[in-house]
This record gives C-alpha cells, structure tokens and sequence, in this order.
C-alpha cells in the first residue's frame, strides 16, 4: 500500500480558537462560544483548507459540537474528530469545581488522541499536528508514532 504523504492536523480550543469558559462551564463542553480567533494559526488553517485535502480537526469536545465547529472553521463535517469516550455530567462537574483533580481527565484526553493519531499514522508518511498542550504529548513519548511530528500553535503577543 502507498502511504499518502502528509496530513495536517489541529487540535481545535486554545490551538485556532479561544471559546469562553464560562459558557463551557454552563453548557458542559457540549455547545462552543468563540471569544477569539488565535492568530496567525487560524489564517494559517483557512489559507491551507483552501489549497491542501489531507485537514483534520482532532478535539476532546463531544460530536454535540461537531455542526459548530464545521460553521466556525468553514470546513465539512467528515474532517473533525470528536472524543470517543463517554464523560459523565457528574464527571465534568467534578473537575469543573475541583480543578486540581483534572490529571485523570487529562490523561483520558491523551490517550483518545494518541489512538486516533495512531491510526492516522498508518495512512500518511507524516503527520503534523499542532496543539496547544504539546508538553502533554511528551509524557507518553514512546506512545506517539514516530511519523507524527507534534508542535505548538504559532501565536503572536498582543
Ligand atoms: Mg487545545
């Protein structure tokens, strides 16, 4: 089989967008507010959806926000990857108001990516996937394929 070449991918909050947390808060990451585009990450994705197929969104928000994210992006639907996993209303609550206990809710969004990242890797010669919690990603090194070359989003100081 012929390997593709290459495959861009985004992580979507805090790496092409800021979405208010309050609203997060109240709506349990199932519905999105944008405050603001990130830049230049954000003109980067447009200008490269525009010319280049192989795009994928790649986030821990349900597919409750799959419509939102397509209508905030301009992208279709098939190129966003929600999180398999199931999260309870009382689990979101709990770390919404126990922020200290995030690490296992952290390491569930981890290892959601990394899998889908893993399969991805078997399809492409290389992946390069930008977000905003790369450090993240170095905790679990020898997990991540080595065809997927993880960075941070460019941001520019206001
Ligand atoms: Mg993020």
């Amino acid at each position: 089989m012929k390997l593709l070449k290459k495959l861009f991918v985004f992580d979507f909050d805090e790496t092409l967008v800021k979405c208010d947390r309050d609203h997060d808060a109240k709506t349990r990451y199932e519905d999105i507010k944008i405050i603001e585009k990130i830049e230049p990450m954000f003109s980067i994705f447009r200008s490269l959806i525009n010319t280049y197929s192989d795009i994928v969104i790649l986030t821990n928000r349900t597919y409750k926000c799959t419509e939102d994210i397509a209508n905030a992006l301009g992208i279709g639907i098939t190129r966003i990857l929600t999180r398999s996993y199931c999260l309870t209303r009382m689990e979101i609550d709990i770390v919404i108001a126990h922020p200290e206990d995030l690490e296992d809710f952290l390491l569930r969004m981890d290892h959601d990516k990394i899998d889908k990242l893993t399969k991805l890797a078997k399809n492409y010669e290389n992946i390069y996937f930008f977000d905003d919690l790369k450090a993240r990603y170095e905790k679990h090194g020898n997990m991540v394929p080595e065809n997927v070359h993880i960075f941070l989003p460019i941001e520019v100081e206001k």
